[in-house]
């Protein structure tokens, strides 16, 4: 039985033994503590940072903004919430949603149960407890019953190895490590390396203020434009009015983003008609682009019709002949198969007469020196350099924590060979241990906001459901987790994304198996139903018990 124990106060000692600790305060942990709070849980959440925001507090580079409308960017859980609070522009910039979550943290008076500047650096499940010790950078111990891992999917920034980075004399910033002071470019010499949707919300606002801008881009990507623009209360006004049904819609769209979804295929329709859909979404912009014709991401020929037509756009925009021909994405990348780009303004930045385009892959970086970086055939004299070059994605902020589950196992020796788990929510040999948007769910490929909410309501529902069953235990099986595993790899298998190689993928350290798809692709609807499917059969597929099976046989056999 979980048992109630004190409420957790900043500072008290009490806080040392909760329910449920929650690690991270982002968009996630701040609403896994709110939801297990209300069902009767002690919770406590710890964040590594000074402030809470996760995403929204580490990327403050300029242009950042979200790619899904604000609209729908935000918690549905709260319908006075929800009709509060006031967005201004169709995709709010980063400060914006900082401020909202913010808000949200103090209108709930969330804030009291997390503990800033927290790093944890290990979990250990104990058996004889049934129960996981925390363990904090400072070296405190935390024990709980349940451990919430709200560490995020894109919160591990990467920045590569490049000889003699170390000796650089000027400014390494990277997007997703931004100082919170923010960084003025003007008049300086800059290099931005990477062009995925950090490096191009990013590249347009640099170009303004700096010297030069040199980017070194390894792979050309497709993008469409935002069309950002400020929204009108009539627009705010239809939103509101209809929150609650527009809200479960969403719940069950393919991607848990309400778009104007083609019903045509691409295949049965004229090339004159395709063109004019596809330029009709252009004009509207968003990444509604890729919704034009149902079959955009299941047939080759209608994802090549998108793709050709963001190349013709590119080749329209971009005047310098050899920085077009760089930045067009290969006819042999699909769209998709890595998250599209929403930009403003991208591609016409290298108009610009103060920014270059280096192709790294035919001109490599050889290294970075006291003043600058050299590629093969140039060196750049430079003030500052930008990594836009992404994260150790899904898994990489789990696998910094040292996290051992029953008899020791450590979850970084189980994934070796890449991540597996049941539902995209817990793994077999650690118990009482849950993922919020982890491998094998739906996650970033998807509205975030809907995949987070689906998980911390499935989470809650079913530590309530032991609870009133009296349960205290709960582990999936290995055959659940494995056959849950090939069957979002199979699903992947008719989608563009095994045909690129994107961070989407996760493989053998060694590579020495083929890489595998990380993620369910089979969409959040059909995902939802499958997890309230195995909550209302009473969770097959899981091991559920007062405490750690094996010590219930001991304790019958004593
Ligand atoms: P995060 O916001 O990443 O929060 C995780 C928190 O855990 C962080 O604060 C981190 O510091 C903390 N943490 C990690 N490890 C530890 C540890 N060991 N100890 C203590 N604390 C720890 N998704 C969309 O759907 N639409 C968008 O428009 C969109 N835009 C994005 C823009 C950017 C620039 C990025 C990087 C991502 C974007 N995403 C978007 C994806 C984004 O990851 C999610 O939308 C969402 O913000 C994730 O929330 P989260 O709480 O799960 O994780
Ligand atoms: P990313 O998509 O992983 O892009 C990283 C970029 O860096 C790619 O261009 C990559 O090239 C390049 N790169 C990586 N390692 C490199 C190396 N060693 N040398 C040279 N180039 C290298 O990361 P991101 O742009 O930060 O975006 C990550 C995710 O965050 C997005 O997919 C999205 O989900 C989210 N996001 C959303 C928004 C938004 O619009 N709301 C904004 C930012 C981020 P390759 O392509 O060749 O690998």
């Amino acid at each position: 039985m979980i048992k109630k124990s004190q409420a957790t106060e900043e500072g008290s000692d009490s806080e040392l033994n909760v329910d449920a600790i929650i690690i991270g305060a982002g968009f996630a942990g701040l609403l896994a503590l709110y939801k297990l709070r209300q069902a009767g849980l002690t919770v406590l959440a710890l964040e590594a940072s000074d402030s809470i925001g996760g995403v929204w507090n580490w990327n403050r580079y300029p242009g950042a903004r979200c790619d899904v409308e604000s609209m729908q960017y935000s918690y549905s859980f709260s319908e006075e919430l929800q009709q509060e609070w006031e967005w201004s522009e169709r995709y709010a910039t980063q400060p914006e949603i900082l401020r909202y979550i913010e808000h949200v943290a103090d209108r709930f008076d969330l804030n009291r149960h997390v503990r800033l500047n927290t790093r944890v650096v290990s979990a250990t499940y104990k058996e004889h407890e049934n129960a996981w010790k925390i363990q904090t950078h400072e070296g405190r111990e935390i024990r709980a019953r349940f451990c919430i891992m709200a560490t995020g999917c894109l919160s591990a920034a990467r920045i590569p190895e490049f000889p003699g980075k170390d000796r650089f004399k000027g400014d390494i910033l990277h997007t997703g490590h931004w100082p919170k002071s923010g960084y003025d470019f003007t008049g300086k010499n800059v290099a931005v390396i990477g062009t995925g949707s950090s490096g191009i919300q990013a590249i347009p606002m640099i170009a303004r203020t700096a010297r030069s801008l040199t980017v070194l881009q390894r792979t050309a990507t497709y993008s469409v434009p935002a069309r950002n623009r400020m929204l009108d209360e009539a627009e705010k006004r239809a939103w509101k009015d209809n929150y609650a049904q527009l809200r479960e819609t969403a719940r069950y769209a393919p991607s848990g983003t309400l778009y104007e979804f083609g019903e045509r295929t691409a295949e049965e329709t004229s090339l004159q008609e395709q063109a004019a859909e596809f330029e009709k979404r252009w004009t509207k912009g968003g990444p509604g682009f890729l919704r034009a014709f149902s079959d955009i991401s299941s047939s080759p020929i209608a994802n090549k019709a998108a793709g050709d037509f963001i190349r013709a756009k590119i080749a329209d925009i971009v005047q310098d002949p050899e920085k077009r021909r760089l930045l067009t994405p290969a006819i042999t990348l699909p769209v998709g198969s890595k998250r599209i780009c929403v930009d403003t303004g991208y591609f016409e930045t290298f108009n610009r007469s103060n920014v270059d385009l280096i192709d790294i892959r035919d001109d490599p970086i050889k290294g970075i020196e006291e003043n600058g970086l050299s590629t093969q055939k140039r060196k750049l004299d430079l003030d500052c350099i930008v990594f836009a070059t992404g994260f150790d994605v899904i898994v990489g902020s789990l696998m910094k924590i040292d996290i051992k589950g029953i008899a020791g196992r450590t979850l970084k020796g189980k994934w070796k060979n890449g991540p597996g788990t049941y539902l995209g929510l817990m793994v077999a040999g650690f118990p009482n241990l849950f993922l919020v948007t982890g491998p094998g769910s739906p996650s970033v490929l998807t509205n975030m906001m809907v995949s987070i909410e689906q998980h911390i309501e499935w989470i809650t529902a079913c530590l309530q459901t032991m609870r009133q069953q009296g349960k205290n235990y709960i582990e999936p099986e290995e055959a659940a987790e494995s056959k849950w595993m090939d069957d979002a790899n199979s699903l992947a298998e008719t989608m563009p994304f095994l045909r690129a190689n994107s961070w989407y993928m996760a493989g053998p350290e060694s590579g020495s198996s083929p890489r595998r798809f990380m993620l369910y692709s089979g969409g959040v609807g059909t995902y939802r139903e499958i997890c309230d499917r195995v909550a209302q059969q009473n969770y097959p597929g899981f091991k559920i018990c007062d405490r750690h099976p094996v010590l219930d046989v001991a304790a019958d056999l004593s």
